[in-house]
């Protein structure tokens, strides 16, 4: 079947022949009526092809761009093509069949030329979620070209609601309503799959966990806080989800490690991941509650922490957010600067696209003016190479970790 044509308004081809892969509901022309989401798409500039991608006819983004060639048929070929070079990727740079870590991203969407398809590897299984209801109808040859090129048990889906907005949400905010799982493929995934990471034992809830269970992006940064940790008597890990910085912190030394997220089951597989790391939870902290109010109660206490981590939920979705997200980074630091101990360290991140590191960087400085506190920063990081950036899509570079320490 021929794709159909759909023209686009005035001068916008130019970032799309850049490689950018998005096309919004307001940069079509005319738009289609009655075109089925996943239906394959040519836009067009007076008439000429410009790329070819994916219907969805209730997402803000309208079309997803999937090839610029036009020769380049989208079928099952293409599908396993562009997977076969998004695990062939991994298997160079972020290995996962034998070793400390068998747990990556095997498929991070638009940056592998994959738009809006996650693939998420925990061990024997795959988690796969698809970010717009035009990939639904591929998704027979997706789950097929996956197969074919990893020795898997099961494929589990968990797939996003699809939902109308003005802009666009990051595919990395983290938190947002529970997608409903099913089986796509194999066996029924045990409940937790136990994975590996960089030599810890981390279980994951691929069915109920936030995301698809667990959090990879920040897989090097839980491994080089460990260095940070040594040596440390009492250290907090705020948005803690199920423990990793923690379990971290603490074979990496720190004496007590706790930690804070709102999500009690997080919290319960938090203390389960200390158990299976060999670590006595009964030494450690596990609170179910807000991370703010937490901070603010020690504060009150005159309570010190010589190691903080903070790892957030994106604070901005839309560009509209921004200034408020800034705002509130800032209060989080403050917050947190309160009861940092001289000579303390702090290892903070933000998963907001929105958010420059700068603009970041400005807020934490925002926070050191107004508590007279002096940081030095020591380790500046970003996501691992199996979360890669393609450099024509911006939105892709959402992770800032920072590492800091407190002047005496
Ligand atoms: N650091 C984690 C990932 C954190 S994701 C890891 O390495 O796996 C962000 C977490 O923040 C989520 O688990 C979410 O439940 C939690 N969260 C969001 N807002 C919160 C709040 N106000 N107080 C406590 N936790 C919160």
């Amino acid at each position: 079947m021929q794709p159909v044509k759909l023209e686009l308004q005035k001068d916008l081809a130019r970032l799309l022949r850049g490689g950018h892969p998005w096309v919004y509901k307001r940069a079509i022309e005319r738009p289609p009526q009655g075109l089925p989401a996943g239906a394959v798409v040519d836009v067009t500039e007076k008439g000429k092809f410009v790329a070819r991608g994916y219907f969805d006819p209730l997402g803000a983004v309208r079309v997803r761009v999937l090839t610029r060639d036009p020769a380049e048929a989208i079928g099952p070929i293409f599908w396993r093509r562009r997977i076969a070079r998004a695990v062939a990727l991994r298997r160079a740079y972020a290995p996962f069949a034998d070793g400390p870590t068998d747990s990556v991203r095997l498929v991070h969407g638009e940056n592998d030329g994959l738009p809006g398809v996650v693939i998420d590897l925990y061990g024997k299984f795959a988690v796969l979620k698809l970010y717009s209801a035009g990939l639904t109808s591929h998704r027979p040859q997706i789950l097929e070209a996956l197969r074919g090129e990893v020795a898997l048990e099961g494929i589990y889906g968990r797939d996003e609601d699809a939902v109308g907005s003005d802009e666009e949400e990051e595919m990395e905010d983290r938190e947002g309503p529970a997608a409903k799982g099913q089986v796509l493929w194999g066996v029924e995934p045990p409940d937790p799959i136990v994975v590996r990471e960089n030599g810890m034992q981390i279980a994951v809830d691929v069915r109920a966990g936030q995301k698809t269970g667990y959090f990879l992006d920040q897989r090097e940064n839980r491994f080089a806080l460990r260095r940070f940790a040594k040596g440390r008597t009492r250290a907090l890990n705020g948005f803690s989800y199920t423990g990793g910085f923690s379990v971290s912190a603490a074979l990496g030394g720190a004496r007590e490690v706790i930690s804070v997220d709102r999500d009690a089951d997080a919290i319960a597989l938090a203390r389960k991941n200390f158990e299976l790391n060999g670590l006595s939870p009964e030494q450690h902290g596990f609170v179910a509650g807000d991370v703010l109010e937490y901070l603010s109660e020690r504060r009150d206490q005159k309570a010190r922490f010589d190691l903080i981590v903070l790892d957030p939920p994106a604070f901005a979705k839309t560009q509209k957010a921004v200034p408020a997200a800034l705002d509130g980074y800032a209060s989080l630091h403050r917050a947190a600067l309160n009861v940092l101990a001289p000579g303390g360290i702090l290892a903070t991140a933000s998963c907001s696209a929105r958010v420059s590191p700068e603009e970041f960087v400005g807020a934490i400085r925002e926070a050191c003016a107004k508590t007279h506190t002096d940081l030095q920063l020591l380790e500046e990081r970003r996501q691992p190479p199996d979360h890669p950036v393609l450099l024509a899509f911006p939105e892709g570079r959402y992770l800032k970790f920072f590492v800091f320490r407190k002047g005496d």
